[in-house]
C-alpha cells in the first residue's frame, strides 16, 4: 500500500519527530549507557545532537531540496525548458548497526521520510535498550503504515530482505553487506551500503607528533574503537616511532587516567562475542601499552601493539575495537604497498606538515573519505559526502545528498510547440553535413 505525503505534511512529521526526540533525549542517553556504557558526552556529541542537527537542517531545507530544479536545456531540444523532478522511491528498508545505534538508524530515516518514502527500520539487536527507545519514538511520531520499526536479529532481517523493496539502505559489516546486495539484486532494488574497512593512518617525519597523538587517541578510542572510521593502524616513519609512542601513552593516560576501566568516559565492547574476537587478536609479546582485559565487564583497555607483520590476525581484517597496531616505514615508497594490500578503506588519515606529501597520499589512494592532520571529523561536515568505495561501500549520504539518496531523479524535457525544427526528421537526404557541423557546436 502506498503512502503519499506532500512536502508540508512531511515537514510537519519531521517537526513532530524533532519534538519527540528532544523530549526523549535523556532516555536515549540512558539506553546507550545501559547497552555498552557509552559516555553521556559521546552520546550527545555523536548521537542525539547529531540527529537533532540533521533534522533541523532537513526541516529548513526540505522545500528547496524537493522542488523541481530547472537545468540548462540542450540546444538539440531548442526550444525547451528542462527539469529534474525528485520522486520518492516508495518502500524503503533501513538496516542499522549497533555501534552508533541511534544516529545510524535515525539519520537515514529522516532523509527517507523527507524524500517522501514509506520506511521500515530494523535497528541492531545487539543494543536492545536503544532499539526499544527507537521503536517507542517512531511509534509516537508516525502512522504505522508510514514508518515502522521491526526489532530483531539475523532471522528478522533475512525475512525483511526476502520481501520486495524500492530501496535498501544498509549500514554494517562487509560480509552482511554482500548478503544485502544479493537479496536486493533479486528485485533489482537499488542499495546504499555503508560498510567498513582497514583505515590507515600515515604519519611522516614532518608531523606535529604531540598533536597527532592527541587527535589519534581521540579518534581511535572514541566509542572504544568501535567506529567505522576509526584509524585502524598507524604507519609511521621509523625514526619518529618511539617519540610518537611516548606521546600516545601520555594522551591515553590524560584522557582515561591510569585505570581506564574506572573512567566514565571509556565504553565497553558491545558483547562477549566481540570481546573474544578482539582478545584473540592480541599477541601479548607485541603489547607496548594496555592489553588489560576483563570478560565479565566486556572490557579491553586502550592497547598499543608493536606490529611488524601484515600477516598477523590483527592485520587481517578491520579491528573495530580499542587496539591500535603501530607499523613503520623507512622510505615513502613502502607506504603504497601496505595500503593497497587491503581493500579500499572507508577512511584514510595523514599527519604531516608537508603539503606535497599530503596531496600525494590523498591523490594516490582510493578511500571513502578522510582527513589531513585530523581523524574522524570529516563525518561532521554535512556538505561532505559520507560513504565508502569498493568493499567499504556503495553510495554516500549526509545533508542534501541524503535527501537525493532516497529520491529518484526524473529528467524531464518540456518542449515548446511554437517551433519544430525539421533537421532531425527523415528523410535525411543531404542533411548529414549540416548535422555534423551543428553537433560540433554542441
Ligand atoms: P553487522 O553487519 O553484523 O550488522 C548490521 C545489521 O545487519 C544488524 O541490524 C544485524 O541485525 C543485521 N545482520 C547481521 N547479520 C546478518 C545476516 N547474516 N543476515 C541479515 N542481516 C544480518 O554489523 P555490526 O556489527 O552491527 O556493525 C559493525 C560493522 O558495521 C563494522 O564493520 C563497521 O565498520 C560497519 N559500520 C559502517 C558504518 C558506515 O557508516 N560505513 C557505520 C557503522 C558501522
Amino acid at each position: 500500500m502506498s503512502y503519499k505525503l506532500n512536502i508540508s505534511s512531511r515537514k510537519e512529521t519531521l517537526i513532530k519527530l524533532l519534538d519527540v526526540i528532544i523530549k526523549h533525549e535523556n532516555k536515549i542517553i540512558q539506553a546507550l549507557h545501559e547497552d555498552f556504557k557509552k559516555p553521556p558526552f559521546e552520546s550527545v556529541l555523536t548521537e542525539t545532537s547529531y540527529v537533532i542537527s540533521e533534522l533541523k537542517d532537513t526541516i529548513k531545507n526540505i522545500k528547496s531540496w524537493a522542488k523541481p530544479k530547472r537545468v540548462w536545456p540542450s540546444l538539440l531540444n531548442f526550444p525547451s525548458t528542462d527539469y529534474i523532478y525528485k520522486e520518492p522511491y516508495g518502500k524503503v528498508l533501513i538496516i542499522a548497526p549497533w555501534n552508533y545505534p541511534f544516529q545510524l538508524a535515525l539519520c537515514p530515516l529522516i532523509s527517507a521520510v523527507a524524500a517522501g518514502n514509506q520506511v521500515v527500520l530494523k535497528p541492531s539487536e545487539l543494543t536492545p535498550k536503544t532499539s526499544a527507545i527507537i521503536a517507542e519514538i517512531i511509534e509516537k511520531t508516525f502512522q504505522h503504515n508510514h514508518v515502522k520499526v521491526i526489532e530483531g536479529g539475523v532471522e528478522a532481517t533475512q525475512k525483511l530482505l526476502a520481501q520486495r523493496w524500492d530501496y535498501i539502505f544498509f549500514t554494517g559489516s562487509v560480509p552482511v553487506g554482500k548478503i544485502v546486495a544479493k537479496a536486493a539484486a533479486e528485485n533489482l532494488t537499488p542499495v546504499t551500503l555503508e560498510l567498513g574497512g582497514k583505515n590507515p593512518c600515515i604519519i611522516d617525519e614532518t608531523a606535529n607528533l604531540k598533536l597527532a597523538a592527541k587527535r589519534i587517541v581521540w579518534g581511535k578510542f572514541l566509542n572504544a574503537g568501535q567506529t567505522c572510521i576509526a584509524p585502524d593502524y598507524i604507519l609511521i616513519q621509523e625514526d619518529m616511532k618511539s617519540h610518537f609512542v611516548d606521546y600516545l601513552k601520555k594522551e591515553i593516560t590524560a584522557a582515561y587516567g591510569e585505570d581506564p576501566k574506572s573512567s566514565p568516559d571509556f565504553p565497553r565492547i558491545v558483547n562477549e562475542k566481540n570481546w573474544h574476537r578482539l582478545v584473540s587478536m592480541i599477541e601479548p609479546q607485541k603489547v607496548i601499552f594496555g592489553g588489560i582485559t576483563d570478560v565479565e565487564d566486556c572490557y579491553i583497555s586502550p592497547t598499543l601493539i608493536e606490529e611488524n607483520s601484515l600477516d598477523s590476525l590483527l592485520m587481517e581484517d578491520e579491528i573495530f575495537g580499542p587496539i591500535l597496531p603501530i607499523l613503520t616505514y623507512k622510505d615513502e615508497a613502502e607506504i603504497g604497498p601496505v595500503i593497497s594490500k587491503y581493500e579500499k578503506p572507508l577512511a584514510l588519515y595523514v599527519f604531516t606538515d608537508d603539503r606535497k606529501f599530503a596531496k600525494k597520499i590523498i591523490k594516490n589512494h582510493s578511500f571513502g573519505g578522510g582527513c589531513i592532520n585530523e581523524t574522524v571529523m570529516h563525518f561532521s561536515n554535512k556538505r561532505l559526502p559520507f560513504g565508502g568505495v569498493g568493499h567499504s561501500g556503495i553510495g554516500a549520504y549526509h545533508g542534501k545528498l541524503s535527501f537525493d539518496t532516497f529520491s529518484h531523479c526524473k529528467g524531464v524535457v518540456k518542449k515548446a510547440t511554437w517551433l519544430d525544427l525539421p533537421m532531425r526528421y527523415a528523410p535525411y537526404n543531404n542533411k548529414l553535413a549540416s548535422i555534423k557541423k551543428l553537433l560540433k557546436w554542441l
